[in-house]
């Protein structure tokens, strides 16, 4: 098989049938075999309904649908394990992207060679204050922390070559940073496609506010398991190491200081409370990483790499 369309949805019922129909029309005419995977996030509108009709219509369309809401990365994650073309490809439910840009997604994996392709929403057809300048801001932030050089890496319409989605795994909010993941396991071969964009045709935006809270943590969660997940003493044990050592050594002055020199009481210095202060946090810090290591050592997990290839 060709290519799997993964669509994951929230309440978009007025949306479904004009997108099958669309991007059916676009893979008929360019031959591809092709399934079309619908995961229904938990929608209390008619959306599972009109899955169902799609689904009795056209048998190359599955779908599955969740007890409750999980939101959109559960959904991506599930469409991941079911499907089975050589090229996945994700998109929104809510007509905002187009199914015109499949064929050349497709193409950019499959002859290209490329892990993965991510839209690029150039002209943005959202509110401006409330998506596409904060989008910009926390575009190049992620650039810089990422190095991953990607104008809009939470596209929703990205293009995957199907090794990439069957060995990464997308959870809580992570489905913004998709890319990332890709990266730390291996697939670096990441490319950009311009695509359109549409308004919002029908329904409202699943996502508010609490996204530039959740956001840049679930980032810096990334960066942090991908570098030091596997050796958390590396990190917490370098800097409690750094902080009590400095710590010891201030107070070490201030005996010196005052054996020596005779000063006056040291418990009326501000440094002794620092001194204190740095040898107990650096403490704590080493701590966490000895329990962090206890931890990555039992876990299942504590091992996993890809082999490429094997003679
Ligand atoms: N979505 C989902 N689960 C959720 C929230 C959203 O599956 O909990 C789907 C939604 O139905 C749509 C896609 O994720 O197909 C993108 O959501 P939306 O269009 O609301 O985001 P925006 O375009 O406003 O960023
Ligand atoms: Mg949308």
């Amino acid at each position: 098989m060709d290519i799997s369309v993964v669509i994951p949805l929230y309440n978009e019922e007025e949306s479904l049938t004009e997108l099958h129909d669309w991007i059916v029309r676009v893979l008929h005419k360019n031959g591809y075999s092709y399934e079309i995977i619908f995961i229904d996030d938990g929608s209390n509108d008619k959306s599972w309904e009109v899955i169902q009709k799609l689904h009795q219509s056209n048998p190359n369309v599955h779908a599955a649908r969740f007890q409750r809401n999980y939101g959109k990365s559960a959904g991506l994650n599930v469409g991941f394990e079911m499907s089975k073309g050589n090229v996945v490809i994700t998109m929104d439910a809510d007509l905002q992207d187009s199914p015109e840009e499949i064929p050349e997604l497709y193409k950019m994996i499959h002859e290209e060679g490329y892990d993965l392709v991510s839209g690029w929403k150039k002209i943005r057809h959202d509110n401006t204050f409330t998506k596409n300048l904060p989008s910009k801001l926390y575009n190049s932030v992620n650039r810089m922390i990422s190095g991953i050089q990607l104008h809009d890496m939470n596209c929703g319409l990205k293009s995957y070559k199907s090794d990439v989605i069957k060995n990464i795994e997308v959870y809580g909010e992570m489905h913004r940073y998709i890319p990332v993941i890709a990266k730390w396991s291996g697939y670096s071969k990441i490319g950009e496609k311009v695509v359109q964009h549409q308004a919002r045709k029908y329904g409202v935006s699943k996502f508010g506010l609490s996204r530039f809270i959740y956001g840049p943590l679930d980032l810096l969660t990334i960066m942090f398991m991908s570098k030091f997940g596997k050796r958390p003493m590396h990190f917490f044990g370098v800097i409690g190491s750094i902080i009590s050592f400095t710590g010891l050594m201030l107070l070490v002055w201030l005996s010196v200081d005052k054996i020596l020199f005779n000063t006056t009481g040291i418990a009326n210095r501000p440094a002794f409370y620092l001194g204190i202060l740095m040898v107990i946090v650096g403490v704590q810090l080493f701590i966490a990483g000895f329990l962090g290591e206890l931890i990555s050592r039992n876990s299942p997990e504590r091992n996993v790499y890809r082999i490429s290839e094997e003679l």
